[in-house]
């Protein structure tokens, strides 16, 4: 029985292009958004479950070929992303396939692997993307060399029957030697058979596949595409269940792309939200401004500030909804966060007499009153140079060591602890 429930949940056929399973998915994504309706967030979860693995070339083909629980034993191996949305999904939604929840004894005696075959090493690499690779999704393809069985002999290295016991080892795998010490003390050295390399079978040379050699294995090169779906982050892993090197008798492990994000010119991110620095004149930021800025899907935003509304230095405003999009949910987006800096104009900018004008419409000084006596002294106030001091640095350190509230404590006891 062929399982296209999958495909029904999106209301596409079984051979929909990528393009159709997007379109179809982006419709029902918005129409049953749990935002929209928290009604319908069980059928949310399900439209977002079936395009996260109809959209993944890997797990659409271990889908069509063995229906849900294919994909559900793929998941053990902690290949699959979303495996809690697979608890969620086959106790719930997709129930009735066993009598447990899970008919096999549940996800977490999955995790080692098939019985007895021992699986091989993940194999990590790492993927550059762009912030706007993040923001936008992307698809690379990723040219990989792996380890395949060789097709030809089927990973036995030789024709069927072709291998004998290794004749050096005698089968073992392992070589034993014994060294002479001095009289009457030997030393027994064990060491992995240079003949057959610890596997006790040998190939006669004549028998040995012509295709690898009798290695059992050939390299080839794979291309993988990898899907970057919008709002995916730095760190972020993107599993290739089974598409590690194969080498006989050991279940392949699974390639995993990890993704790298290139630093950003202006944009930075911190999850959802998107973040610029922006440097205001001291007279936009007292009388208005209006700038743009090329948002990361190339569109120009223009951001305004009416005159009248001061900007302080350091002041963070927000633009709703023109952050990162949430992943696996891009209709919903973080904000924009636009941090102010002031650039107040240089030295002597004005005259005494264009000051005084100003000074008329600014808010009034403070009243300075003149203190009197002979304790009173004026001093020189002189340029800073900041790079120069240490006295912050003490204190500092001291905070690095002590995490508790010292609100409390009196002077004294500080300088105490400081020199501890
Ligand atoms: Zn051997
Ligand atoms: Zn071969």
């Amino acid at each position: 029985m062929v399982d296209t429930k999958l495909y029904d949940v999106l209301g596409v056929k079984k051979h929909a292009s990528d393009g159709e399973i997007k379109k179809a998915y982006y419709k029902l994504a918005k129409e049953f958004h749990p935002d929209k309706n928290p009604e319908s967030e069980e059928k949310f979860k399900e439209i977002s479950f079936a395009y996260e693995v109809l959209s993944n070339a890997e797990k659409r083909e271990t889908y069509d070929r063995y229906g849900l629980q294919g994909l559900k034993e793929g998941a053990g191996g902690g290949g699959f992303g979303g495996a809690d949305l697979f608890g969620d999904l086959f106790g719930g939604i997709f129930g009735g396939m066993g009598g447990s929840p899970f008919g096999f004894g549940g996800m977490g005696g999955m995790g080692g692997g098939r019985r007895g075959r021992r699986r091989g090493e993940d194999t990590y690499h790492p993927l550059r993307v762009s912030l706007e690779d993040l923001y936008n999704g992307k698809t690379s393809k990723l040219q990989l060399s792996k380890t395949i069985i060789c097709k030809k002999c089927n990973g036995l290295g030789g024709k069927a029957g072709a291998t004998v016991r290794c004749r050096v080892c005698n089968g073992r795998g392992v070589k034993v030697t014994l060294r002479q010490l001095g009289p009457g003390m030997v030393q027994q050295m064990q060491s992995v058979c240079p003949e057959c390399h610890g596997e006790g079978e040998a190939i006669n040379e004549k028998d040995k596949c012509k295709e690898c050699k009798g290695k059992k294995v050939n390299s080839e090169s794979k291309i993988l595409e990898v899907h970057v779906d919008k709002g995916m982050k730095d760190g972020q892993k993107i599993p290739f269940r089974g598409e590690g090197d194969q080498l006989p008798d050991l279940e392949p492990g699974d390639v995993i792309i990890v993704l790298q994000q290139k630093e950003h010119e202006v944009f930075s991110r911190d999850n959802d939200n998107l973040f610029i620095p922006h440097k205001l004149s001291l007279t936009e930021a007292l009388c208005g401004f209006e700038f743009t800025v090329k948002h990361l899907d190339g569109r120009e935003l223009i951001i305004k500030h009416p005159p009248g509304t001061v900007i302080e230095p350091g002041k963070v405003k927000v633009v709703k909804g023109e952050g990162f999009p949430h992943y696996r949910n891009p209709f919903e987006k973080g904000d924009l966060l636009v941090k102010f800096d002031v650039i107040f104009p240089p030295q002597n900018f004005a005259t005494t007499q264009q000051l005084k004008k100003l000074e008329k419409i600014l808010p009034a000084r403070p009243k300075f009153e003149m203190p009197e006596g002979e304790h009173v002294e004026e001093v020189n106030l002189m340029e800073y140079d900041d790079t120069r001091s240490s006295g912050g640095g003490r204190r500092e350190a001291y905070h690095d060591d002590d995490d508790e509230d010292d609100d409390g404590m009196p002077g004294g006891q500080r300088v105490q602890c400081a020199h501890q």
